[in-house]
């Protein structure tokens, strides 16, 4: 078996050739594949700043760089897993709702393959559809969620979906098992207690951005296994998690958030879990103009594909 490889720097310079994500190849569909990355380029279920539609391509822009080993860790997922760029989802732009039930489809099949997906956002709302797919194959998931917002509103502006309402409609749809779901780096502002109290009442454990500052979230992410111990687990990671010094580009900012480095120890702390895919979202490309958030996230995603727990250490 040969696995696809991401095309090399010394085949073709890092700046050129077309920019899938990693460089690596592209197929129409995720048959054959261990794991997939996917764009989903929708930014209508925004509330403040758009521009997550354009996060897929920047974030393929800037993986130019990654090359397939992992220093830290040893792995080298292309040695161990079939994995390729399976392109966008061709959502309805004019249309949330519909965009919604085109990604649910769009990730049934990729469920159906038995990929992994690791899927380059877009706004916070395509979680909903994507869990709910996956649900249909895993059950109730447990989930890291990295995010400066809890994303549990009942509602924004009346609407029942929208990228501040995701996580309330998964808990509602019974798609996340809330004793299995941690929410790290919740902080800032809000309307009442009961925006991060409201997940904690479901049995979810909050993680606010104080109780990170300072520190090193390896010991949490230890809690953190043992909490998700035994069953599938998903990684969404909200980009707006991190501190806007390191990721301004999104489109709503909160201070006082995680470092570069925690996003790290968070992703590679889930080293062990049964880890079925992950995202990367809210990435808003026109408020990044050095380009360094979409590289944050591009590097995030690929620390996702290097916990599956078919990504192995090259000299084990
Ligand atoms: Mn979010
Ligand atoms: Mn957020």
């Amino acid at each position: 078996m040969s696995y696809n490889q991401p095309l090399g720097g010394n085949e073709m310079p890092r700046f050129a050739g077309p920019a899938t994500m990693m460089r690596l190849p592209v197929q129409d569909d995720a048959a054959g594949l261990d794991a997939c990355f996917v764009g989903v380029p929708l930014d209508i279920g925004t509330s403040n700043r758009a521009g997550a539609r354009f996060g897929p391509r920047q974030i393929r822009a800037e993986s130019s760089m990654i090359r397939p080993y992992n220093m830290s860790s040893g792995i080298s997922p292309f040695d161990t897993m079939q994995v390729a760029d399976i392109g966008d989802v061709p959502i309805n732009t004019f249309n949330l709702l519909k965009s919604v039930d085109i990604i649910e489809d769009f990730y049934d099949d990729i469920v159906r393959h038995g990929a992994a997906p690791f899927t380059m956002g877009g706004d916070h709302t395509i979680v909903l559809p994507i869990l709910r797919a996956l649900k249909k194959k895993y059950g109730p998931l447990g989930v890291v969620h990295v995010d400066a917002h809890a994303d549990v509103n009942d509602h924004m502006f009346g609407e029942k979906v929208a990228h501040g309402t995701p996580f309330r409609r998964a808990v509602e749809e019974n798609l996340v098992d809330p004793a299995r779901v941690v929410q790290i780096g919740l902080r800032a502002t809000g309307y009442s207690d009961d925006d991060f109290n409201w997940p904690r009442e479901q049995g979810m454990r909050v993680v606010q951005a104080e109780q990170c500052w300072h520190k090193s979230l390896s010991p949490l992410m230890e809690e953190v296994r043992a909490q998700m111990a035994g069953g599938p687990v998903y990684i969404s990671f909200d980009i707006d998690g991190l501190d806007p010094a390191y990721a301004p580009g999104t489109g709503t900012v909160e201070i006082g958030g995680l470092t570069t480095i925690q996003g790290l120890e968070i992703v590679r702390g889930c080293r062990g879990l049964e880890i079925i895919g992950g995202d990367l979202v809210e990435v808003s490309p026109p408020y990044d103009p050095s380009g360094n958030t979409a590289l944050l996230g591009a590097n995030l995603l690929y620390e996702m594909l290097c916990v599956h727990p078919k990504a192995t250490p090259r000299n084990l």
